[in-house]
């Protein structure tokens, strides 16, 4: 099994395509160098290396790797003409991690690995540089150490010793910027790193170059099990198998001096999606530098440096001499990474996403990815590459992640409401859409308001968890390659960073900004769109549909085979859903319109009711209730087809608990309070999931299901006077045996040709199923044969096939997960393997006795892409969800399709 790819000089044994062995970070290195990209030389270790190590640990896979890597190592020193571990002139090599897809920030990188005081003196004496090679040296010592030999602190709170260090030797020396720092300094730094290990670890910092080699290849695949990547990716649904791919590479040096820098950049705007490369580099600076946050970053181009620079209110004369873009700085460097993103984003025929170093004006690629994007861009830079004819109308529709449409149907300000708010602070626009929160400082704080806004001077990636849980993040600090800001537009989270006039004390837990200081629980609002940062509570509005994104919706319509409905019971929702392309209603739960008001007294004196008598007393009252709602929300589809589901849930959720309540019904009813509660202990279930409900309740009380079947129909035939045609379709909720289904089914119409035979007049109406009870998917052509369409009920079919409590399951499921027993929760995703079986059984054996039988699902895995694809393979003709979902679903039947 070959376990190490080279490349190098033109060359290479991986290709772009071998991301799952190499990694994407390998996988495009390795291609840079086939087309003639400037790369250094290097290799990779596979992904599979790094499920052997979690297999075998470390011993042996140093034993089993030692021939090849010492081969590799070989053919780095080739390419460089160098040796590693020389004292005349050592090899330095960075050791980077890199999985399948990108997990920002989640594995760690050493720089500069294989310094030692005697290979420095090498480094020292053949650049000429000697600073160069001292502040190279106390970067790999801090980075060994924080990566390899576990200096990092692990909270925040706790003192990080090497940047004690460093704020010790500035201070002594008065200097601000770590570029002040002289030789003596450095290497006063240096010798203090290296106790600070010693006093922690109680060992020497390693200077064999070998043992620091294996040292920096064993940390980075014991970093896919660090917390941080196992929360990314149980967020991502990453699968813990892929591990990742281990790349050594020989150094480049942005830190060699003036005309030395490092940066990254984007092909296109990577918040509006615009044709506009930009992005930020520094100068005499090394790796992570740039989104550490520890200067500020300069803009590459030069259009983008006066944009900043007027956001920044710094003047032309300032921003020239002290803020030059690299395209004044360095013109030559920058006219080569000009043309190389061209040929790099015309290559992958997508927005690259650039890490580069210039070495003494010598420009180098040591990155390049698909760049992660805001939905907004996502939609934007597949329409323009399709219009450039660049990709390819299936192309741009499997470029959107359905999911991420989410973010383009998130509210936006009230505008009314944001003409009088008052601006506070004002950052980078770092992640569009608005957010309004209380504020919290600390990630692991971002519970504790129903909706926050995480308020910190920058942050980390030990911050992931409580930035995915906040509304928004603020930071003071940092641009627009941030952590935040990086990691905000990857989750679709409205983001500020970089927000200077932000005063933020983690101690006093305040933000002081605009001359008022703020505490935490207090109400901020950000737009992530402008960069501003407003004061209290600002009420948001709903999107709409124009633009990119109605055009990529139409042409998700063209290819797409399924059907999309919503699930609503109201006129706002339908409205909505229908704003948003949904082709007509599959679900409207009856049982939400009894909750409000004065309904949910006429409810209950039905449920109370001793008997028949009682019940139609209390239902004749419901009657006219329930067709007024039934007439809004068909009015409201017009000629689209409208699911009605019967009544469902166990009548004791209606009924009063609390003593007041109970007492307050007796008077209404005039029976006593203890009758009352007689009937509601009566009512007590012990299994209300698996009990009294769904058309248990219709065949025990038909009068029930007559007064929603006569409310559905006499709203229906009122439309049709006004001239507006509807197709109600009655569904039958819980059946289990075709008995029940039939019994409903002859109510139903019996009620409805009653209703027909007053008004001498009809109208077209189909009656149907839900499929949710396994045993009805069992005997799905027995229930054929009565139902004219099926809807799958996949949240109860799932809690019945497995036997979990929806209510319940969340004492356990997270363990499950965690430990690996079940993959998915399966209430969000459909389990394919088990309930989908039921599903295709129950369409196969439906279809058998009535071969145009309607089929769709109603679950809340109707608006999951992954279930959608389910549903477009075993053949339904419709899927339903919440209206917010209906255009991911609309995307994702469109990529099922192609
Ligand atoms: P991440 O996956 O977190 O982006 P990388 O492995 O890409 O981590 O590296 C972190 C930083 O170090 C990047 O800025 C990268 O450009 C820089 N870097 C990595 N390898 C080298 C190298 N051989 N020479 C110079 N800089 C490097
Ligand atoms: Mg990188
Ligand atoms: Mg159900």
């Amino acid at each position: 099994k070959k376990r190490v790819y080279t490349f190098g000089d033109g060359k290479a044994e991986g290709r772009s395509d071998m991301k799952n062995l190499l990694g994407g970070k390998g996988a495009n290195l390795a291609e840079m160098n086939l087309i003639g990209v400037p790369v250094p030389p290097g290799f990779t270790i596979t992904t599979e290396v790094c499920t052997e190590y979690n297999q075998i640990g470390k011993a042996k896979i140093v034993d089993i790797l030692k021939e090849d890597v010492i081969n590799a190592v070989a053919h780095v020193e080739k390419g460089m003409h160098m040796k590693f571990g020389d004292k005349e002139n050592p090899l330095l090599v960075s050791v980077r991690s890199g999985a399948r897809v990108s997990m920002p920030g989640m594995m760690d990188t050493v720089l500069n690995l294989g310094l030692n005081d005697e290979t420095v003196q090498g480094i020292a004496k053949k650049s000429g540089n000697e600073r160069f090679a001292w502040d190279s040296y106390r970067r790999f010592v801090q980075m060994y150490g924080d990566v390899v030999l576990g200096m990092k602190p692990e909270s925040k709170e706790d003192i990080d010793p090497f940047e004690e260090i460093m704020d010790d030797v500035k201070q002594a020396k008065g200097v601000f910027d770590d570029t002040e720092l002289g030789v003596p300094e450095l290497q006063e730094l240096v010798v203090r790193f290296k106790n600070a290990v010693k006093k922690r670890t109680g060992k020497d910092f390693p200077s064999d170059p070998w043992e620091q080699l294996w040292g920096a290849v064993c940390a980075v695949f014991d970093s896919w099990m660090n917390p941080r990547a196992c929360y990314y990716r149980s967020m991502h649904q990453i699968p813990e198998e892929w591990g990742t791919a281990v790349n050594v590479q020989a150094m480049v040096y942005g830190n060699m001096g003036d005309r030395s820098a490092t940066g990254v950049a984007f092909t296109r705007d990577a918040a509006t999606g615009e044709n506009l490369f930009n992005g930020e580099y520094l100068i005499n600076a090394q790796g992570e530098d740039v989104v550490a946050g520890i200067r500020t970053p300069l803009q590459i181009t030069k259009e983008g440096s006066i944009r900043w620079a007027t956001l920044a209110g710094i003047s032309e004369t300032q921003r020239a001499e002290k803020f030059p873009s690299l395209e004044e700085h360095m013109p030559e460097a920058f006219k080569s990474l000009f043309e190389t993103q061209q040929k790099l984003e015309n290559y992958f025929k997508d927005m690259q996403d650039l890490e580069f170093t210039i070495q003494d004006g010598k420009l180098w690629m040591l990155q390049t990815r698909n760049g992660k994007r805001t939905a907004a861009a996502m939609v934007k830079i597949a329409m323009d590459l399709l219009r450039e004819g660049k990709i390819d109308e299936k192309t741009a529709l499997l470029r959107q992640e359905p999911n991420k449409l989410d973010e383009l149907l998130h509210p936006v300000f009230d505008k009314r409401a944001i003409q009088t708010a008052h601006v506070i602070a004002k950052g980078l626009p770092a992640s569009p859409g608005a957010a309004t929160g209380q504020v919290v400082f600390h990630a692991d704080e971002a519970r504790k308001y129903p909706v926050t806004i995480l308020v910190r001077i920058e942050t980390s990636p030990e911050d992931l968890e409580g930035m995915d849980i906040a509304k928004g993040i603020l930071t003071a600090r940092g641009g627009m390659t941030s952590h935040a800001a990086v990691v905000a537009r990857g989750m679709g989270k409205c983001c500020v960073s970089g927000a200077g006039g932000c005063l933020i004390s983690y101690k006093d837990r305040t933000l002081t900004a605009n001359g008022r200081t703020y505490r935490e629980g207090d109400w901020i609002s950000l737009n992530g769109s402008t960069g501003e940062v407003y004061e209290g509570k600002i009420p948001t509005k709903d999107p709409e549909m124009s633009g990119d994104f109605a055009e990529i919706m139409t042409l998700a319509d063209k290819y797409r085979k399924l059907g999309v409905r919503t699930n609503a019971e109201t006129e706002r929702d339908a409205k909505q859903a229908v704003a948003f392309g949904a082709e007509g209603i599959g679900l409207c739960r009856t049982e939400h319109m009894f909750f409000e008001g004065e309904r949910i007294k006429a409810m209950r004196e039905m449920i109370l009711a001793d008997d028949e008598d009682g019940r139609r007393k209390a239902l004749d009252k419901l009657l006219p209730i329930q067709r007024k709602d039934f007439t809004s929300v068909f009015e409201a589809m017009g000629s689209l087809p409208v699911t009605i589901r019967l009544l469902d849930p166990p009548l004791h959720e209606f009924v009063p608990h609390e003593e007041e309540n109970q007492r307050e019904m007796a008077v209404e009813m005039g029976i006593s309070p203890d009758k009352v509660r007689q009937k509601v202990d009566s009512l007590h279930e012990f299994n209300p999931m698996l009990g009294h409900r769904g058309c248990r309740l219709g065949n025990t009380y038909p009068e029930i299901t007559e007064m929603q079947a006569r409310a559905i129909i006499e709203a229906c035939m009122d439309l049709k006077q006004k001239g507006i045609v509807t197709h109600p379709e009655i569904m039958i909720p819980l059946v289990g045996t075709v008995k029940e289904l039939k019994m409903q089914e002859e109510i139903v119409r019996h009620t409805i040709a009653t209703v027909f035979a007053e008004r001498n007049d009809k109208i077209d109406y189909l009656v149907g199923t839900m499929i949710e009870v396994p045993r009805a998917a069992l005997v799905a052509d027995e229930i054929g044969e009565v139902a004219e369409f099926f809807s799958f009920g996949t949240n109860d079919l799932t809690q019945m096939t497995f036997g979990y409590s929806r209510d319940d399951a969340a004492k356990f499921l997270p363990v499950y997960l965690s430990k690996g027993i079940l993959k998915n929760d399966p209430f969000q995703i459909l389990d394919q393997e088990g309930v989908g079986q039921l599903v295709k059984m129950g369409i196969e054996r439906g279809r058998s006795k009535r071969p145009n039988l309607k089929v769709g699902i109603c679950g809340e895995h109707g608006g999951e892409p992954n279930s959608v694809e389910f549903c477009h393979r075993v053949g339904m003709n419709y899927v339903s969800c919440s209206p917010f979902r209906v255009p991911i679903a609309r995307l994702a039947a469109a990529q099922a399709a192609i």
